[in-house]
């Protein structure tokens, strides 16, 4: 299986922000909390659903679901509902949610107990990353500070994979079977842990909501159409991996490099490549975003000086070997679409990655194969030169023949 080629970062520079990182200077201790943000707030449910429905939360862990649905959707069910907090970030160059385990573990818990209460649950459910240790002993200590005996909160340790922070695959690890996503025709806040409604969000999205009850509305963050604030996890060439809270509508050129030769990458690895000089124009909104074919995704905003064509194929390789292997489109689909994103160096063109993209997408039992699609999409969309010049034997980022790097890559 290749590995990721990009390791994971569980100790980013964060930097201080509006309001998930205000008072970072204090740390991240339960007293140090209750003295910034007082108790868990106590709230009915239709309160809190008219508070979620004032602000449009949308979830931050890639796919922007409307939180106030899963709410709803979770209320409604006639069995009693289950709180799941996700901090199993799959995608490795993501650090955001490890950053908010390690400065405002907190505020995450108390978004989430406070929604428990309302809808009635008994427990909160903790899904840790088990490539992470640092994030696990940070989310360890905050658990072991609190000491609410009708709100119990049940750890649980994800498997190091990509597809195993998925919400049905984190529901399988919570059932005790292998952590792999599953064919599910029900949502999970319909239907999710032992068929109860389960309300699953990732870190950020529940702190989030701990913030908004804690402080009201995110008054004068972000625009009006998407108030407030998200997360971007910084890796650019040269410098330290950092976190930082952005407003929604603030201008992208302000975190990235200036050299418009860097290629970035948005969203993570299912995410969408453009150019430094085009990623320098957007603005951080996921339906601005949208409207520009490309994805906020997870947050990351990957800007690297060497090739795109090269990040692609190592990227790619990397997701075809990380699925379940039980759909189709993982199982041949993947490896077959690694491959044709490898011989564009042969000269092969893109006739055979358009094809098996075309073959693949849409056909899994989760969103893997989508966001792989995605990925190989925008190279093409972004890089079409580039390409071409690899066909032709050359590389524009490293000035060598592309059989030379290949044979250095496999030497490495
Ligand atoms: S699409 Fe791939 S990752 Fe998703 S369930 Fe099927 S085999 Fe697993």
């Amino acid at each position: 299986m290749n590995s990721s080629p990009i390791a994971v970062c569980e100790d980013p520079d964060v930097h201080a922000g509006p309001a998930l990182f205000s008072g970072l200077d204090s740390g991240p201790s339960l007293a140090a909390h209750r003295e910034q943000y007082g108790d868990v707030p106590r709230i009915s449910l239709a309160d809190l659903t008219a508070a979620i429905d004032r602000t449009g939360l949308r979830g931050r862990g890639g796919a922007a679901f409307p939180f106030a649905i899963k709410l709803r959707a979770a209320a409604d069910g006639s069995r009693r509902p289950v709180v799941v907090i996700n901090l199993s970030e799959g995608e490795p160059a993501s650090s955001k949610d490890s950053a908010l385990a390690r400065t405002r573990p907190h505020l995450v818990l108390d978004g989430a107990v406070a929604t428990a209460r309302a809808l009635g649950a008994h427990a909160v459910h903790v899904v840790l990353p088990g490539d992470r240790p640092l994030t696990v002993a940070a989310m360890d200590a905050a658990i072991a500070e609190r000491h609410d005996r009708r709100m119990r909160l049940v750890r649980h340790v994800a498997s190091p994979r990509f597809v195993a922070g998925q919400a049905r695959a984190v529901l399988e690890l919570m059932a005790g079977r292998p952590n792999l996503p599953v064919t599910a025709w029900t949502p999970e806040a319909v239907a999710g842990h032992r068929s109860r409604p389960t309300l699953l969000s990732n870190a950020e999205t529940w702190a989030h909501v701990g913030r908004l009850l804690h402080t009201g509305p995110p008054a004068g963050l972000g625009t009006d159409d998407e108030p407030g604030t998200t997360l971007l996890t910084l890796r650019l060439p040269g410098a330290r991996v950092a976190v930082r809270e952005v407003q929604y509508g603030a201008s992208l050129r302000s975190v990235l490099p200036a050299k418009d030769d860097a290629a970035v990458l948005l969203g993570g690895f299912h995410g969408t490549w453009t150019t430094a000089r085009a990623a320098r124009r957007l603005k951080v909104s996921v339906p601005g975003f949208r409207e520009s074919g490309l994805a906020l995704g997870a947050g990351l905003v990957l800007a690297v000086d060497d090739c795109p064509v090269a990040w692609t194929q190592r990227i790619v390789a990397y997701l075809a070997g990380q699925s379940a292997r039980r759909c189709g489109p993982c199982l041949n689909g993947l490896p077959a679409l690694a491959a044709a994103v490898s011989a564009i160096d042969d000269g092969t063109g893109t006739a055979r990655v358009e094809q098996l993209a075309g073959l693949v997408e849409r056909r899994g039992a989760c969103a893997h194969p989508d966001g792989t699609v995605r990925l190989v999409r925008s190279l093409l969309t972004a890089y079409p030169d580039e390409i071409d010049r690899h066909g032709a034997g050359h590389c524009s980022w490293t000035r060598q023949a592309t059989v030379v790097r290949r044979l250095r890559s496999v030497a490495s």
